[in-house]
């Protein structure tokens, strides 16, 4: 299993970080992304990565929540520390944009959106999505930038992931057809969640559907039935993975392989 994001350098985890790691290490976590937020994620995230190469891979972005006043500058930096560390990064997020707690800088979470798509295309890296009742607006933001690209390169098209995906088949086949990836995570495992039934309707209209899904955490967020309400560490994938499985009426070690590999495509992931 490779968890495509989980904020291991967060302080959640800063009283036993290691033995988280290597606890799930030796569950079968085979590596995990880590994004970044902000400014002051850069170091946290670089920090545990550099401490566990070929396992721990970062992403940097400035995440909606963190669009504020100061938004140019956080951005200026956070570019910086992007373009200084390309080799290493894997992606550029988390970025996307989020209406649920604060609707004041919703331009301006638009243009930062805008502004780190335009940097993904440019250095080549897939983008982790975050969209809290945002559906319409970053959908919509994604198919312009797409069609600005028709006869591009593959390898200069936008990809990505909608990490921690819950919504319509609707807006699922909109994500698929821009050929970006679903992150599926604990809500699968909620009660009167219909994501299991959205992803089993959907795998009837597109059978290739499993290629295109990613395993992931949002550690130490959304901890997975039976460990809800808990924090969450990637090795709780595994409640995910049984209920992906059946959902698409697959065997667990068949979502595992798939998950792992997309991940590894996607992500360009060397691992250890
Ligand atoms: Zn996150």
């Amino acid at each position: 299993m490779i968890d495509t994001h989980c904020h291991i350098d967060e302080e959640a985890f800063a009283p036993d970080r290691e033995e988280v790691i290597a606890r799930q290490r030796a569950e079968g976590v085979a590596a995990m992304i880590v994004p970044g937020v902000n400014v002051a994620s850069i170091e946290s995230v670089l920090d545990v990565c550099h401490a566990h190469p070929g396992y721990c891979f970062p992403a940097l972005g400035l995440h909606p929540e963190d669009v504020k006043e100061n938004w140019a500058e956080q951005l200026d930096i956070i570019e910086r520390a992007i373009r200084t560390h390309r080799e290493e990064i894997v992606a550029i997020g988390e970025i996307g944009l989020d209406y649920y707690w604060d609707v004041t800088y919703k331009e301006a979470q638009q243009e930062v959106l805008r502004r780190q798509l335009e940097l993904a295309r440019e250095l080549e890296l897939p983008v982790i999505l975050h969209n809290r009742e945002s559906t319409e607006d970053i959908v919509r933001i994604l198919e312009d930038a797409k069609n600005k690209e028709s006869g591009a390169e593959v390898t200069r098209t936008l990809r990505g992931v909608f990490h921690c995906f819950n919504g319509s088949k609707e807006t699922a086949e909109r994500i698929l057809k821009m050929g970006f990836y679903l992150g599926v995570g604990g809500v699968l495992t909620f009660k009167n969640c219909k994501l299991a039934e959205t992803l089993k309707e959907l795998q009837g209209k597109c059978p290739m559907l499993i290629e295109r899904l990613l395993l992931e955490t949002d550690a130490p967020y959304m901890a997975p039935v039976p460990h809800r309400g808990e924090r969450n560490e990637s090795r709780l994938m595994t409640h995910v993975a049984d209920k992906l499985a059946e959902a698409l009426g697959v065997s667990k070690e068949e979502v595992i392989g798939a998950t792992t590999k997309n991940a590894k495509q996607l992500f360009n992931l060397i691992t250890i």
